[in-house]
């Protein structure tokens, strides 16, 4: 029945988009940081960086279904809980980034901080990182550069768009803590090149810990100086903390705390909604005003009142159920297990990442850093056999995606341990 339902699910549902697992398994229920499938068997959900406060939280479908019933209207009306909610999004940004726009998804809200960067600046050219991906929208798509979903993201690159090397402090062209003067000045000549258009810098958009390599931190120093030099040209910083920001770092509520910067622009998605479709911008009056003419912005259900109150009832209960110092505190737990792995068994080169946003990286040899592809792939499947969602990342999909909900137990990291631990005894 379940391989029947997939396959008319696979004749209709456009191919672009790509499944975990060859034949998923049919899932129906979520409880907490668990799914369960239709024959009840569960499965641990380490991947799920969108479900922060875990799967089937009550008081989120209480306070939706409420507000539901209530009320459901665009932000052309007046109601409080926009007014509340872009106040508590401004409050959690730093000082002066304080003006607030609610859209849907991730994409939208990179868009839309492309967008504002160009109006900001009056400038066209923007700066992103090689291995990244903000989106699939046109503007958040052409800064995306990952080649392990879209190997012409490269090629088809407009003009716009400038790629520089990404700064992966463990395989990237520099490699080490230290390589950030290495990585700048690699840079430096992108900046001349852009200079010499004539048509300016509008902005540099980056993840602060880089997710989309494997969540690898930043060579020291690394975006503060980028910041600076980006500045110096008249650009805008954006921080894509889509999936970094809002707790999953535990040591900090934002990703750019980690490099001790402060950015133009903030963008959100993913967890601020728990699952319920919800993005941000969030900005200083300056840059938001750069849009500010009547109606340029609107959309038909960002911000709407029921997106703010899942919004609001998601950081209540972030805050009732310290799900931050729990992602610090169960993230360290099971960093130093997954580093304990490194001594054991050759395949595992690297662990990345702090919090509950952490990489474990597959090598076929730990000096030429060769990527364990394919390896890393059965090493997910065979995850599956034992009840635990997992999934690769990084350009080369050799990186394990450890980004699980924000109320993952000691016990079910205890329990993701073991298994990898299991199956990498098996022999790789
Ligand atoms: N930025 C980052 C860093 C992301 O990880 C993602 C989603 N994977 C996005 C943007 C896009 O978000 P969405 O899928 O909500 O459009």
């Amino acid at each position: 029945e379940t391989e029947e339902l997939f396959s008319r699910r696979q004749a209709h549902l456009a191919k672009p988009q790509k499944n975990y697992y060859e034949v998923p398994p049919q899932i129906e229920r979520g409880w907490k940081e668990h799914m369960f499938d239709v024959e009840g068997r569960a499965y641990l959900d380490m991947v799920n960086n969108v479900t922060i406060l875990g799967h089937g939280h009550p008081r989120l479908a209480e306070a939706i279904g409420e507000q539901w019933l209530r009320l459901n209207t665009n932000s052309r009306f007046h109601y409080a809980a926009l007014s509340e909610f872009c106040e508590r999004l401004a409050a959690l940004a730093p000082d002066g980034l304080d003006r607030v726009f609610l859209v849907n998804s991730g994409s939208e809200a990179n868009d839309l901080a492309i967008r504002l960067a160009g109006a900001h600046t009056g400038a066209r050219n923007m700066l992103c990182l090689r291995e990244a991906y903000h989106g699939w929208s046109v503007a958040s798509d052409a800064v995306s550069t990952s080649i392990a979903d879209n190997p012409q993201a490269l090629a088809t690159r407009p003009d716009w768009v400038h790629a520089v090397a990404s700064p992966n402090t463990y395989r990237g062209e520099f490699r080490g803590p230290d390589s950030a003067g290495d990585y700048l000045t690699a840079m430096a000549p992108v900046l001349q090149s852009i200079d010499a258009g004539g048509q300016g810098l509008a902005g540099f958009i980056a993840e602060s810990v880089y997710g989309n390599a494997g969540g690898i931190s930043l060579p020291e120093g690394y975006l503060s100086e980028a910041y600076a030099q980006v500045r110096a040209r008249g650009g805008v910083c954006i921080a894509d903390e889509v999936q970094v920001g809002y707790g999953r770092l535990g040591h900090h509520f934002w990703g750019f705390q980690q490099q001790g910067v402060v950015p133009d622009i903030i963008t959100i998605a993913k967890g601020m909604g728990n699952g319920h479709p919800l993005g941000a911008v969030i900005t200083t009056q300056a840059i938001a005003g750069s849009l500010e003419k009547e109606g340029y912005f609107f959309s038909s259900s960002g911000g709407s009142p029921v997106s703010c109150v899942a919004g609001m009832t998601v950081l209540d209960v972030m805050v009732d159920e310290k799900l931050q110092d729990n992602a610090r505190d169960v993230g360290d737990h099971l960093k130093s297990r997954l580093a304990a792995l490194i001594d054991k068994h050759p395949i595992a080169g690297a662990v990345h990442g702090m919090g509950l946003y952490l990489g474990l990286e597959f090598v076929r040899d730990r000096t030429t850093l060769e990527p364990a592809t394919q390896e890393t792939a059965a090493i997910c499947n065979r995850l599956l056999e034992l009840g635990v969602i997992m999934q690769p990342t990084g350009d080369h999909l050799n990186v394990l995606k450890i980004k699980p909900p924000l109320c993952l137990t000691t016990e079910s990291a205890d329990f993701f341990a073991d298994m990898l631990e299991k199956v990498l005894s098996e022999g790789w």
